[in-house]
């Protein structure tokens, strides 16, 4: 009788995974294992948002793991270590894993891997998060892609994906189980419940993904090119956290996808824009694969050299709590802060806000984002801030800034998004909304808003911080 160890890591879901399947149908007994030990991916061990939803998609993985008669062992401590003790208290011949791609969990896995093969292990790694794998895709030249368009064209000419892996038959248990730590032991769970309006947005697990993208494929995919755009509507998918923690596969996903269009995806403009998309996911994963140090360092050598704003922890600070005085930079930042996610479109304003008005360097909010997003994923947020900030691969042109009242004129044009995240701008009539301090005395007293007292005043002019961050830009590339 051969026993495998299955260690869970990001790919918390049962059907295609690739890791679980084959250790199912290669062995008699199956130990699925989950080993807590956030110090291993420092500097970039999960924020206070992921843990959240960590604690919440393990217990949901153990509770489909023993509907089949099996369960998630939990330990903490170093992951060889770990593996290491339960090989030897279960005689388990073979550890399967799913591959991640941030630079120190790449470099954790090697070492892990040739250590258990020297122990005379057998050790199976698979793809289970990516449409392809960052090194599997290179120009003519043999470089890897730095500009997105071509390189989704050379991805599109590998695709469709292989159709998603099913849930193994059985994941049977070997008759006596190992002992595992608690749940709560990882004390995961923040002590303060500032959690309560993630618990009402998100249903984590595989379940939940499953919903989600149900409910995305039968009602928005169709008009997904229309309304992916407006923050205020429900047209995108939401699944970046699901996706993050490996609940889901963008297998499934493409999968999906193409049979709600009979097979033919890239021909329906909502299914083609959403596959695009993630399509810049498999880009984000491909630019940190090969160049690890853009978390920290910009892609482009000379913004280190930019001239940021000194003295900024107030600045800093009104844009984390959404009280800039800027209507749509503070809406987002307070469904950040209640939901633990944010509409595309407002991420990009609130991150030119605070690099470009602001001269906050793209790191600081980076750091922010990856505190408070479910979602916080290394090479998506990465490619995210360096973009916006003008420094990364294909990124936007330093020049354009976002403008977050013209942006709310566009983007939110009857205020629904501003009204629900801002009540105290609710009875504001739509042109005075989006500049709430020039709100004449007559509309005041008639609605009984007063700028400064109910909401703040801009905390920075938007003509001449642009102005400066400009000049900023012209002092590096000369
Ligand atoms: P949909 O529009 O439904 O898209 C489907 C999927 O495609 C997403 O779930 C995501 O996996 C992928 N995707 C979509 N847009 C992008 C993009 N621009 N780059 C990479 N992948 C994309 N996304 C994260 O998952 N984690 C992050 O930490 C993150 N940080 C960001 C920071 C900034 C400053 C910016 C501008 C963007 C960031 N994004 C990040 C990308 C994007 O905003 C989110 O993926 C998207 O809003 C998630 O919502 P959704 O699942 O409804 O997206």
């Amino acid at each position: 009788m051969s026993t495998a160890l299955v260690w869970f890591r990001r790919d918390l879901r049962l059907c295609d995974n690739p890791a679980l399947y084959e250790a199912c149908v290669t062995h008699d007994h199956i130990i699925p294992v989950y080993i807590h030990a956030p110090a291993e991916e420092a500097p970039w061990q999960p924020g206070g948002a992921s843990c959240w939803w960590l604690q919440q998609s393990l217990a949901a993985l153990n509770q489909i793991l023993c509907e089949r008669d099996s369960r998630l062992l939990i330990r903490r401590g170093n992951s060889l270590s770990v593996l290491r003790d339960l090989i030897r208290e279960t005689g388990a011949t073979a550890v399967y894993w799913n591959r991640l791609y941030e630079p120190a969990i790449i470099a954790r896995d090697k070492t892990i891997k040739a250590a258990l093969q020297q122990d005379g292990l057998q050790v199976n790694s698979s793809n289970a998060a990516l449409l392809a794998e960052p090194w599997t895709l290179r120009k003519d030249n043999g470089e890897p892609y730095q500009v997105f368009t071509p390189f989704w064209k050379a991805s599109l000419r590998r695709l469709p994906p292989a159709a998603p892996l099913p849930v193994a038959e059985k994941i049977t248990s070997p008759a006596v189980q190992p002992a595992s730590d608690s749940l709560d032991s990882l004390e995961l769970q923040p002590r303060i419940p500032w959690y309560t309006g993630m618990l009402d947005a998100w249903q984590p697990g595989e379940e939940g993904a499953q919903q989600r993208l149900a409910h995305f494929c039968d009602h928005l995919l169709q008009d997904y090119h229309n309304t992916r755009n407006l923050p205020a509507v429900d047209g995108v998918s939401r699944l970046s956290p699901h996706l993050h923690f490996g609940e889901i596969s963008p297998r499934q996903i493409w999968a999906a996808v193409s049979a709600q269009c009979d097979g033919n995806p890239l021909e329906r403009k909502g299914a083609e824009t959403y596959l695009r998309e993630l399509g810049w996911r498999e880009f984000a994963h491909h630019v940190l694969y090969h160049w690890p140090h853009t978390p920290e360092q910009p892609m482009q050598e000379r913004f280190a050299a930019y001239p940021w704003r000194n003295n900024t922890a107030e600045l800093l600070a009104s844009w984390q709590q959404g009280r800039t005085g800027y209507p749509l930079v503070d809406a987002g930042m307070r469904e950040l802060w209640e939901t633990g996610w944010m509409h595309n479109r407002v991420r990009m304003i609130v991150a030119s806000w605070l690099v470009k008005n602001c001269r906050i360097p793209w790191q600081d909010g980076e750091r922010w984002f990856w505190d408070t997003l479910v979602d916080a994923d290394l090479a998506n947020n990465t490619l995210g801030w360096q973009w916006t900030a003008g420094c990364g691969t294909d990124a936007a042109p330093y020049f354009r800034v976002f403008n977050p009242v013209r942006q709310s004129e566009q983007f939110d044009a009857d205020g629904v998004y501003i009204r629900r995240w801002l009540p105290a701008l609710a009875r504001l009539p739509t042109p005075w909304l989006y500049r709430p301090w020039e709100t004449p005395k007559a509309i005041q007293q008639e609605t009984g808003f007063k700028p400064g007292i109910n909401y703040p005043l801009p905390v920075i002019d938007l003509k001449t911080s642009r102005a400066e961050a400009l000049a900023g830009y012209d002092r590096i590339r000369s």
